[in-house]
């Protein structure tokens, strides 16, 4: 069974630690981030994105991480990271997500209070958990882009800490993911992530904070960001690049094209996880499981 996000993110709260949370896209970033918190004794936060739940992806997926939840000797968590529509919610939350994102930041702040509510509402009907965001964490280089673009100036969405008392008010919501300064994918120039404005949040806001964008963001300013509040942050693209790196070495060397996935994954496996190990260490979630 998975255990809730809100019960994880209540310890590190209270200890003053953070989670890194992992989105998981295939079973070699789902096998490495599990037997990497296993070896470091950190709760497992897995994460989905949506382009992965397309077709018979959320099944397939969910079953792997159910696997996990019963495989493993620490507690996981399986939250759908960027949903954005009612219909995927209802979906994961039938499929045994123990936790959900709704993301309404691109939304008006009614419009984004008003759909934060609703999948409150339904998912703590059924025992999950639910982040929402509030401001808005854009875009540097993701997915299948290649060319570098201009980062998104982050300085035009970040969160307001006045808009945080009402839309806590609002929703009820119990995590919130907040805009002060990162971005995600792959950045084109180094953030500064804006602290003062996170102090302001955490002066006035009591739900666990998020931090998206995680990847790529200076580690000295990661770990100021946890100081100052941050309870999760969540990291995708770094680990995607590892695997990639990996894969690209190991390809460039196959003897055999027939040579099998566990070998052809081998670099990738160890990138990934030596990532992951670091992140987990910079959280302080070893030792918590
Ligand atoms: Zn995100």
């Amino acid at each position: 069974m998975f255990v809730t996000m809100k019960e994880m993110l209540a310890d590190a709260q209270q200890k003053h630690y953070a989670l890194p949370a992992f989105d998981v896209s295939n079973y070699e970033m789902l096998r490495a981030v599990l037997d990497v918190c296993e070896e470091e004794r950190s709760p497992a936060l897995l994460m989905a994105i949506p382009a992965d739940m397309e077709g018979r992806g959320m099944p397939l997926l969910t079953g792997m991480a159910q696997a996990a939840a019963r495989t493993y000797s620490v507690p996981v968590c399986f939250h759908l990271d960027h949903a954005t529509n009612m219909d995927l919610i209802r979906r994961a939350a039938e499929m045994g997500f123990s936790s959900v994102m709704i993301d309404g930041s691109s939304l008006p702040f009614e419009e984004n209070a008003a759909i934060t509510a609703e999948v409150v509402q339904f998912a703590h009907a059924k025992g999950l958990t639910v982040e929402a965001e509030l401001g808005h964490v854009g875009n540097a280089l993701v997915g299948n882009e290649k060319d570098t673009v201009l980062d998104e100036d982050p300085e035009q969405t970040l969160t307001d800490p006045a808009e945080v008392v009402r839309f806590i008010e609002r929703t009820d919501v119990d995590a919130l993911a907040v805009a002060i300064g990162t971005a995600h994918g792959v950045y084109a120039k180094t953030p500064t992530l804006r602290i003062d404005r996170l102090d302001q949040i955490t002066a006035v806001c009591d739900r666990p904070l998020v931090l998206h964008g995680g990847s790529g963001t200076p580690e000295d300013q990661l770990k100021t960001a946890i100081a100052h509040g941050v309870t999760k942050i969540n990291i995708y693209s770094d680990v995607v690049a590892a695997m990639n790196a990996g894969l690209k070495s190991k390809i460039n060397h196959l003897g055999n094209p027939a040579t099998w996935p566990i070998f052809l994954f081998e670099e990738a496996q160890e990138n990934m996880r030596a990532l992951i190990r670091d992140r987990i260490h910079m959280c302080g979630s070893n030792g918590r499981a």
